[in-house]
């Protein structure tokens, strides 16, 4: 350990952009076993873990890191995976800058963080070849069934731990696929589907029940899941598009960013797309309004479908935007431009094309709640742009969730988004609620904290009842 003042940082081999541009492959490789127990040496075994406090799962990243160090990758893998259901997802896709890494003491000391990430792919991915990684032994059954609403991380998470402890789960899901945005919004260059689908394929060979193509508010009730289930946990993610507001907003030629995802993502699944005219970039100048993981997402996949030429405008600047730097480095390197300090002002076309964008440029002022610098108007500098594909990905909202709950439902925050407490529960006994639905769109290592957590405490309530029944029975 402590090699850092020997050994650079080093990340995985990534391709060279003019390869990646062509296909939806990942754009990094695996490290070999030799590089994943270097750049785990160069951790310095803090004995107050700085990465540990910046992980939501609290990882116990030192412990895993000296482990695969030495070699230890089986106990290293056993050690990763007792505080996490998916790291091999999150070592791909967390925003790890912001995460585990940006608070690594040896980033601090300017020596470059350890490659945190990286190395628990690595251990995980390790885990996957030898065979470590089997479907769930379940040592007890305990008759209790709970039905977790929602096939994103947050439900798959939950359901696992909850499989675990012996209950029958069953997963509902109004989607075709289980994984929610890890298979329908995240593009395969950051996450390859069979690295998710592996995940649900042993959840079912664990024996979770999948009820696909199955709606919350549309196919089944709130109340008839709490008659069939002992518990319910609502994982239903945020799907309401914030919507632009400038005149032409309403064109139908503007694309809201996750039907341009989902359709690429049922491409890559070999799918046709019905509406394939209107959400294929190949051959068009395609503009890409946000700057947010959703917009980078939205415009690395465009350069990959062949367009034209693709833009991304955002009111802010590079510093001081929502996304994962490390996101705009690569659509960079891919040939993305940025506009930045743009704002739309209006969308040139008609009520189904549009031609292009009107653009206000912007300044900065003073810091907003979050520390970022708020946008203003510099007043008349305007400009247009060209773009015969114009994209909206501003983020998203929780739906209405007491409709979907038919009228029913827990309480919810101002925001529309669901009220627990600390501990998961909604204002309904027996109904849980974690991921997007509870946070507003977040993370995905924040969804799977939430999902174990809710597991826990799911799995304690159902054992107080179990247990206060059993007394009743002796009285
Ligand atoms: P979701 O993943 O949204 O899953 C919810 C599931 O519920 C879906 O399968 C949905 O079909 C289902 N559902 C919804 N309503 C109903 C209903 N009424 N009945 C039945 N089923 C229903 N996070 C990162 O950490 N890194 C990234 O790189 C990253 N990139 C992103 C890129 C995009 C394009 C987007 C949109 C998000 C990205 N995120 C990223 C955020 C991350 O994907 C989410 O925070 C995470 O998926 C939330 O998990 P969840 O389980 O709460 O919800
Ligand atoms: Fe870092 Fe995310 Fe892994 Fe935590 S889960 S150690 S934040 S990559
Ligand atoms: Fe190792 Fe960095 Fe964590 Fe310290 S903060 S234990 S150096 S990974």
């Amino acid at each position: 350990m402590l090699r850092f003042t020997e050994l650079d940082q080093s990340y995985p081999a990534k391709r060279p952009a003019k390869e990646r541009r062509k296909d939806f492959d990942e754009i990094y490789g695996p490290f070999n076993p030799k590089a994943g127990a270097d750049q785990a040496a160069r951790c310095s075994q803090c004995g107050v873990p700085f990465c540990q406090s910046g992980c939501p799962l609290h990882n116990d990243i030192p412990d895993w890191l000296m482990l695969a160090a030495e070699g230890r990758m089986e106990e290293a893998w056993e050690r990763s995976s007792a505080t996490s259901t998916m790291p091999e997802i999150c070592g791909r896709i967390c925003p790890q800058d912001r995460l585990c890494e940006g608070s690594c003491v040896i980033e601090q000391s300017g020596h470059g963080a350890v490659t945190i990430g990286a190395v628990e792919t690595h251990i995980t991915e390790t885990a996957w070849k030898e065979g470590w990684i089997q479907p769930i032994r379940v040592k007890r059954e305990t008759g209790f069934s709970v039905g977790v609403v929602g096939a994103g991380p947050a439900g798959l998470a939950a359901a696992e731990r909850l499989r675990e402890q012996g209950h029958s789960v069953t997963i509902y899901d109004r989607h075709d696929r289980a994984g929610g945005l890890l298979i329908y919004g995240i593009p395969n260059f950051k996450l390859d589907k069979s690295v998710v689908e592996r995940r649900t394929q042993r959840l079912q060979k664990s024996g979770v029940a999948f009820q696909l193509n199955t709606e919350l508010g549309r196919d089944v009730s709130l109340e008839e899941l709490r008659e069939r289930h002992d518990a319910v946990f609502l994982a239903i993610g945020t799907y309401k598009a914030r919507a632009l507001t400038c005149p032409g907003a309403g064109s139908d030629g503007l694309i809201p960013a996750l039907d341009y995802l989902t359709a690429s993502n049922r491409r890559g699944f070999g799918e046709t797309i019905a509406d394939e005219a209107r959400l294929q970039a190949k051959g068009r100048k395609v503009v890409v309004i946000g700057g947010g993981d959703t917009a980078m997402d939205c415009v690395r996949t465009a350069i990959r479908q062949g367009a034209a030429s693709v833009t991304c405008l955002y009111r802010r600047d590079r510093e001081n935007m929502p996304g994962s730097l490390r996101e705009v480095t690569h659509a960079e390197e891919e040939g993305v431009v940025f506009e930045w300090l743009s704002a739309p002002l209006a969308l040139k076309g008609d009520a189904t094309t549009l031609s292009g964008v009107r653009v206000q440029r912007m300044g900065l002022g003073a810091p907003d709640r979050d520390g970022r610098r708020q946008p203003i108007v510099l007043e008349g500098a305007e400009t247009d742009l060209d773009g015969d594909l114009v994209i909206a990905a501003l983020g998203y909202e929780a739906e209405d969730v007491d409709a979907a709950c038919g009228g029913g439902g827990p309480v919810l925050t101002p925001r529309g988004t669901v009220r627990v407490t600390e501990r998961c529960r909604t204002s309904i006994p027996g109904v849980y609620a974690g991921g997007d639905i509870v946070r507003g769109a977040s993370l995905v290592v924040w969804a799977i904290k939430d999902g174990q957590d809710a597991a826990a405490t799911i799995h304690a309530d159902l054992m107080a009842r179990a247990e206060s029944a059993q007394t009743r029975e002796l009285e």
